[in-house]
């Protein structure tokens, strides 16, 4: 279809690669979000090949090579610090045909937005839709609307037009742990170059890997009581506490972050749910399908959502609501399977049944590391872009 004019609410991953996507496919597109000033919420992120790849199919490969830290291989340490597992990434690349990168997300956001050739239009929090046959009108809360032939709801895991299309409030549920987060300058003292170093042990992870300038985007994980109180004054006492007698990076880690700079989720996901889109509105990104970040997956899900959107728009001329139900059938399949999939790695790794976290550990020191590239493939390679 041709002349359309899309509504994205939403200028995240999702939203922003949806933009460019869209604007690719030749149609306007107007983004707005309710904040004020873009910023970024959490330090980094690993896009894994799947995302790259759509990102390089939107001519973006060499920008998100520019700002992707460079990782070879992972390493699984137990708490104490002796070597569980040493996973060269080589045989992953060469099997799906593209590296992943770890970013700031300063950074990728950055990126995205340089690449949507139109404006965002900031501080415009949505607060409703409506459909008529020719198009939807949305509107916000400071008293604007905008018209557009279709909407894309990429307005994040506390999505407002979630409810709109499922016909019921989805309530993020809560995976049961915390997860601070953050970037520190890269130093050997803490990991080697060119490594994903990780350590586990007590349902905990401390977890370091390279972005680029220099830097590490590293993550501590602590299952703990929804609304255990926080205060960035104390996460360092906090986390001493937690990580006593961990390996000696772990510890230093926890000396050299700055905690003013630290962000400190607790990880909910949503779904699996059973609609993605309602007549001329797609939901894209968190708001369909917010993933436990045990695999690394959720803004890559929201990469491929926005790909997938633009093309099945592109190639056909039957409606916008058919191309949209196409688009909710393929990501449904794939998207919801990510959701559950990440869920159980949640549980896993953060002792939801403390046997299976022990498994797990057992797993960690026998199994080959082809076992561990052949499994992250697999989800990569499930992806739409092969
Ligand atoms: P968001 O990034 O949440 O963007 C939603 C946007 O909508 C925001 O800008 C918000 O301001 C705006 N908005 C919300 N409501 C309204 C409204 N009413 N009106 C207007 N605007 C509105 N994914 C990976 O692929 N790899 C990883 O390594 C990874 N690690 C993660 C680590 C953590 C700790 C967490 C929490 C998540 C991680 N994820 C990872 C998941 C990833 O961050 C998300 O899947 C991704 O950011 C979702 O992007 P989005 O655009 O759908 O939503």
């Amino acid at each position: 279809m041709q002349n359309l004019k899309a509504i994205v609410i939403g200028a995240g991953i999702g939203g922003l690669t949806a933009g460019i996507a869209l604007r690719q496919a030749g149609y306007e597109v107007e983004i707005y979000d309710r904040v004020k000033e873009m910023r970024p919420v959490g330090a980094g992120i690993s896009v894994w090949s799947n995302g790259v790849k759509v990102l390089n199919r939107l001519g973006l490969g060499d920008r998100m090579a520019e700002i992707g830290g460079i990782m070879n291989r992972m390493q699984y340490h137990t708490k104490a610090g002796e070597l569980l597992n040493y996973i060269e990434l080589a045989p992953l690349i060469h099997k799906v045909g593209q590296r992943p990168y770890p970013v700031a997300r300063r950074d990728l956001q950055k990126m995205l937005m340089a690449a949507f050739p139109g404006e965002v239009h900031l501080d415009c929090r949505c607060i409703g839709v409506e459909e008529d046959d020719h198009g939807v009108t949305v509107q916000f809360i400071n008293g604007r609307e905008a018209r557009g032939d279709f909407l894309v709801a990429a307005d994040g895991i506390r999505s407002v037009l979630r409810s709109y299309v499922v016909g019921r409030e989805v309530e993020p549920q809560y995976v049961g742990y915390v997860n601070w987060n953050g970037l520190v300058p890269a130093d050997a003292e803490l990991s080697p170059p060119e490594s994903w170093v990780i350590y586990v042990g007590e349902h905990k992870r401390a977890s370091l890997m390279p972005v680029a300038g220099d830097r590490l985007y590293f993550f501590l994980d602590v299952p703990l009581p929804k609304g255990t109180p926080a205060n960035p004054d104390t996460y360092r006492e906090e986390l001493k506490a937690h990580f006593a007698g961990w390996a000696e990076p772990v510890q230093r880690l926890i000396d050299r972050f700055d905690p003013y700079t630290v962000a400190r989720p607790e990880i909910h996901d949503v779904g699996p749910i059973d609609r993605y889109v309602r007549g001329r509105v797609a939901l894209l990104g968190d708001a369909a399908h917010a993933t436990c970040p045990d695999l690394g997956q959720g803004g890559c899900q929201a990469m491929e959502d926005a790909l997938v959107l633009a093309n099945y728009l592109l190639t056909t001329n039957i409606s916008i609501e058919y191309a949209l139900k196409r688009y909710e059938s393929e990501r449904m399949a794939r998207a919801n399977a990510v959701v559950e999939k990440a869920r159980k790695r949640a549980e896993q790794i953060h002792g939801k049944d403390p046997a299976v976290t022990q498994q797990w550990y057992h797993q960690l020191a026998t199994e080959k590391p082809t076992d561990v590239t052949d499994a992250i493939s697999k989800v990569i390679l499930a992806g739409p872009l092969r």
